[in-house]
């Protein structure tokens, strides 16, 4: 855990959340500014700030972020239309929490290229 760090202080339940699902190595609850009827945050327990700091040791749970993100689209029953699964890197890349997360949106459609 990183002291000061807002999805550190969310897995350890210090700060509330809409946690819809969590195992070992994520948790997973609703963004609070939603950009579709479905906009959840994939978040690793580990701290790392950003993609780049991701390392071979990493490998194992970013394929599981993907792994539980179809799920969930699965799940909730819009896998078949189609969802999307972003990471913003950096300030140029629309990052504002330095935590590594993947937001899942689903439900609406969605246009490309991004804004
Ligand atoms: P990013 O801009 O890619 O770093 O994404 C950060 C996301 O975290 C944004 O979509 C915010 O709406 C979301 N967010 C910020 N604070 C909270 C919070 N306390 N609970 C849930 N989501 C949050
Ligand atoms: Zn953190």
């Amino acid at each position: 855990m990183s002291s000061n760090c807002l999805f550190c202080k969310i897995a350890a339940g210090e700060i509330p959340a809409s946690i819809c699902y969590q195992d070992d190595l994520l948790i997973v609850f609703e963004d609070i500014n939603p950009q579709a009827p479905v906009h959840l945050l994939l978040v690793p327990r580990k701290h790392i700030s950003t993609t780049l700091d991701l390392t071979p040791e990493d490998n194992i749970l970013v394929g599981h972020v993907f792994q539980i993100a179809a799920k969930i689209a699965t799940d909730l029953g819009f896998a078949d239309d189609g969802f999307r699964v972003v990471n913003n890197c950096n300030q140029a890349g629309g990052q504002t929490v330095w935590h590594l997360h993947f937001h899942l949106l689903g439900q609406r459609q969605l246009s490309w290229p991004p804004g």
